[in-house]
C-alpha cells in the first residue's frame, strides 16, 4: 500500500537540492569554519554564503542571521535572550495562549525567574485582536511574541499590525514563523519584526537546523555560551551541512512559493469540501480567517482523534491530532482547548497538512474512506 503523508506541518523530508548541498560538507569538505587554515577558510566561506542566502530571502543583512540547532532553540534564544537583555528596563512579556510549546515553555522559564507574563486569549481561529494586544502592553513590557502562522490551525496573524504597535511602545517583537516558509512572504521589513524564528525541517531542509533573525540593535543575551560563533549569540561549532541545507531549502521554498500556494490551496479546498459534504457534524477550525494554503484543522463530533488517527494509519494515511507534541495524549491540545469548541467536538480534532508529496488522487482517497472510518469510530464510541 502506498502511504499518503498528510503531516507536513510536523516535518518534511529534506529535498534533493538540500541534500546535494549538504553531502560534500559532511564528507570531503567537513571542516571547522573557525580554523584559520585553508580548509577552515573554505568552511567559513560556505557558512557565509548560507548566511547571505538566508538574509537575502528575509530582506535582512547577513549580520542579522544567527544559525541555531532548531526552531525551538531559535525561539528560546529570541525570547529568553531578549527578555534577559532588557531586564533592567522591565520584566513583563506578552504572548498568546495559542503559541507553540517552544514559546510557551520559554515563557514559563521567564516566569519562574520573576517575569510577569500576559498570555492573551485567542478567538475561534486561534488569533488575537490588535487592540487587545495594544492594551496588554505596559510601561514595563520589554518583549512580545506572536506566531506568524499557527501550527495546528494554519491561521495567519496580522503580524505587521502587531509589530507596529509593539514598535511604537518600544517593545521588542518576536514572531515564530516556523510554519511560514514556502507559504507566506517572509520580508522582515514588511513584517516589521525585530526577531523571527525559522526551522529547516519544516520547508524541506534537514532536521536540526534553524535560524533566528535579529534586527540590528536588538539586544539579545546568549543562551548557549562558549566560543564566539554566531556573533557570540550561539556558541558551538556550526552544523555547516545543516546550515547549507537550510539555506538552499529556504531559497527554493520562497522562489516556488506562489505556485506552491496555488496548488496546495486547491487540494486543501477540495479536501475540505469533500469531507464536509460527506460527513455530518464536522467543523472547519479557523475557516473564516486567513489561513496557510496547506493546513486543515477539522473537528469531528463524537470522535476520539487518537482512535481515528490509528484507523487512518492502518489505511496508509498519516495525519495528526493538533500538534505532533500533543499526539499520543488523549487530551485536546492547548490550542484546541483555547478555541472554545463545544465539548463533543473537542476530542475529535484532526490536522491534515499537505505538501510537495501530495497530488489530487491522495486527497480523493481520503475523501473516499474517511466517512466510513468516522462512522465506525462514532458507532464504537456509542456502544461503550
Ligand atoms: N514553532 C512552531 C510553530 C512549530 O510548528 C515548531 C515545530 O513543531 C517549532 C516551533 C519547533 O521547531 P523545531 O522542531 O525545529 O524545534
Amino acid at each position: 500500500m502506498t502511504r499518503i503523508y498528510l503531516d507536513h506541518a510536523a516535518t518534511t523530508p529534506a529535498r534533493p537540492e538540500a541534500v546535494a548541498a549538504m553531502l560534500p560538507l559532511l564528507r570531503e569538505s567537513s571542516f571547522n569554519p573557525s580554523s584559520i587554515h585553508a580548509e577552515g577558510r573554505a568552511a567559513r566561506a560556505a557558512l557565509d554564503r548560507a548566511r547571505h542566502a538566508v538574509a537575502r530571502v528575509l530582506g535582512a543583512k547577513a549580520r542579522e542571521i544567527v544559525f541555531t540547532a532548531s526552531g525551538t532553540e531559535s525561539v528560546g534564544l529570541a525570547l529568553v535572550g531578549a527578555a534577559r537583555a532588557a531586564a533592567n528596563r522591565g520584566r513583563h512579556v506578552v504572548t498568546t495562549v495559542a503559541e507553540h510549546r517552544a514559546v510557551l515553555r520559554a515563557m514559563d522559564v521567564l516566569e519562574s525567574d520573576g517575569w510577569a507574563i500576559t498570555r492573551l486569549p485567542v478567538d475561534s481561529a486561534g488569533l488575537i485582536d490588535v487592540d487587545a494586544f495594544s492594551a496588554a502592553l505596559r510601561p514595563d513590557t520589554t518583549v512580545a511574541s506572536v506566531m506568524l502562522a499557527n501550527n495546528e490551525l494554519g491561521s495567519i496573524a496580522p503580524i505587521a499590525a502587531l509589530a507596529a504597535v509593539a514598535r511604537r511602545a518600544g517593545v521588542v517583537f518576536h514572531s515564530d514563523a516556523v510554519q511560514a516558509p514556502g507559504l507566506l512572504a517572509l520580508d522582515v521589513t514588511a513584517l516589521g519584526v525585530d526577531l523571527l524564528s525559522i526551522s529547516a525541517h519544516k520547508f524541506y531542509g534537514p532536521k536540526g537546523a534553524g535560524a533566528l533573525y535579529v534586527r540590528s540593535g536588538t539586544p539579545v543575551a546568549a543562551q548557549i555560551v562558549g566560543g564566539s560563533q554566531e556573533f557570540g549569540l550561539r556558541a558551538g561549532t556550526e552544523n555547516l551541512a545543516g546550515i547549507a541545507g537550510l539555506a538552499v531549502a529556504l531559497e527554493l521554498a520562497q522562489a516556488e512559493r506562489a505556485a506552491n500556494v496555488v496548488r496546495l490551496a486547491a487540494l486543501r479546498d477540495r479536501l475540505e469540501a469533500g469531507i464536509t459534504a460527506a460527513i455530518p457534524e464536522v467543523r472547519l477550525n479557523g475557516a473564516g480567517a486567513a489561513r496557510l494554503a496547506n493546513v486543515s484543522s477539522i473537528a469531528f463530533a463524537g470522535v476520539s482523534a487518537a482512535t481515528l488517527l490509528v484507523r487512518l494509519d492502518l489505511e496508509g494515511i498519516a495525519a495528526s491530532a493538533g500538534s505532533a507534541c500533543a499526539a499520543g495524549s488523549l487530551e485536546p491540545s492547548h490550542v484546541v482547548e483555547a478555541l472554545g469548541l463545544p465539548a463533543h467536538y473537542r476530542r475529535g480534532v484532526l490536522r491534515f497538512s499537505l505538501g510537495h508529496s501530495n497530488a489530487g488522487g491522495e486527497t480523493e482517497r481520503v475523501i473516499a474512506i474517511l466517512p466510513q472510518l468516522v462512522a465506525e469510530v462514532r458507532g464504537a464510541a456509542a456502544v461503550v
